[in-house]
């Protein structure tokens, strides 16, 4: 998101908004009097603030019977349905974006390739899908709040700037600016793990817990940390990069020019490679047989029990639980989330994971420390809507929607 200064006022306003409108979107149906008690605000600051609320139809009052009889009380809760948002991921040679309304609810998605191997090429063709699926879905284009855009690579959240990416050209990249000057609009952009642990913190598999670790198993391997309900981001950005991790010194050589990276073992087309080769040694394996070999169809057979299958998923498991054994120790989350096509073979999966974080990481640490699967593996572009929800809860995107006039 663009910034530039916000006067104190401003952001006093800003943040006694957002306060109030956190405690209706996460409470409601809510009275005015109980907000007034959870956030310390004074009533009449409370009724100022939902008023504006109730003018732009950011919220609606709902009417209820008191539990001790009487007169019917009026409680708030937010509107969502008339509200929308385009939350884009940007893969390495896809993108897939999907139209959202306030409550996360999906309207309607596309997927489709594209093609870049530097920033104006990716600018181009971003700008081009996202005005081709705003035209398709016409009716609601004019609802359009905020477009979310997540991406591998390093990425500077509050500014919207790209510094890196995998395999492109890219130059202090205002994307953010970019597209919010081209669509009118808010826009922000984050990378793509750090947002999806974003998301399984707002609608998935650690709503119920402040600090967890999302360990993502795609073409690379990466972290998100969530502390204290926050997405844990160092002052330069970016942090858990646990692809990174040295898992063998004597491994083969990472794309990041060191050697054995955990990615260089547990990443997809590491599997699929290590897979490819033995069988052309001829493994004998029941994958001997499939035309088209890909990680659900690994998980597949290692599920149905073929040998190559399961030592190649146990062996991503062995090493991941190593790297996940260190962030362990490091950060004590209250819940660690695997996501990834590999989780198809969970129950072979899982427990190798599990032996290596018994043995390497503190005992008090991983005792009652849930591994569980992320909830979010078919909604892939939900991490850019989590950062427009974001946007939503911390002031920065509400309090443009109630600045504005229509
Ligand atoms: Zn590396």
């Amino acid at each position: 998101m663009t910034g530039g200064q916000i006067g104190n006022v401003d952001l006093v306003k800003q943040l006694n908004s957002a306060a109030v409108y956190r405690l209706i979107d996460q409470q409601g149906p809510i009275s005015r009097i109980k907000i007034s008690e959870l956030s310390h605000l004074a009533p009449a600051s409370v009724t100022k603030i939902t008023r504006q609320l109730l003018e732009h139809n950011l919220i609606q009052e709902v009417a209820h019977q008191a539990s001790t009889g009487g007169r019917r009380a009026i409680s708030l809760t937010t509107q969502v349905t008339q509200f929308h948002s385009i939350a884009v991921r940007v893969g390495r040679d896809y993108i897939q974006l999907s139209l959202h309304d306030l409550s996360g609810e999906i309207l309607s998605k596309s997927e489709s390739a594209i093609q870049y191997s530097d920033q104006e090429q990716l600018i181009r063709q971003l700008i081009d899908k996202i005005k081709l699926f705003k035209a398709s879905n016409e009716l609601i284009a004019h609802n359009l709040i905020a477009i979310g855009v997540v991406l591998p690579g390093l990425v500077n959240p509050d500014e919207g700037e790209v510094h890196y990416m995998p395999h492109t050209k890219i130059d202090h990249l205002p994307l953010g600016q970019i597209l919010s000057e081209q669509f009118n609009i808010g826009c922000f952009v984050g990378n793509d793990i750090r947002a999806m642990a974003l998301a399984e913190h707002y609608f998935g598999a650690t709503k119920d817990s402040l600090d967890s670790v999302l360990i993502s198993v795609h073409r690379g391997t990466g972290a998100g940390i969530m502390a204290d309900g926050h997405v844990f981001l160092g002052s330069n950005r970016n942090v858990g990069e646990i692809g990174h991790i040295q898992v063998d010194p004597l491994g083969e050589q990472c794309q990041c020019g060191n050697f054995g990276c955990l990615e260089t073992i547990a990443a997809n087309p590491a599997i699929l490679k290590g897979v490819q080769a033995r069988l052309a040694r001829g493994y004998d394996s029941t994958l001997a047989d499939e035309a088209n070999i890909t990680i659900p169809i690994i998980c597949k057979h290692a599920l149905m029990g073929d040998d190559l299958a399961t030592q190649s998923i146990v062996r991503v498991g062995v090493q991941l639980g190593k790297a996940i054994a260190i962030v362990i120790n490091l950060f004590n989350p209250q819940k660690i989330v695997i996501a990834g096509d590999i989780t198809q073979a969970k129950e072979v999966l899982f427990p190798a994971i599990q032996r290596n974080v018994n043995s390497q990481s503190l005992t008090a640490f991983h005792k009652d420390l849930p591994i569980v699967s992320s909830d979010l593996e078919q909604f892939p572009t939900m991490g850019a809507f989590a950062m427009i929800k974001r946007a939503m809860l911390n002031g920065v995107l509400l309090q443009k929607l109630m600045d504005s006039t229509h």
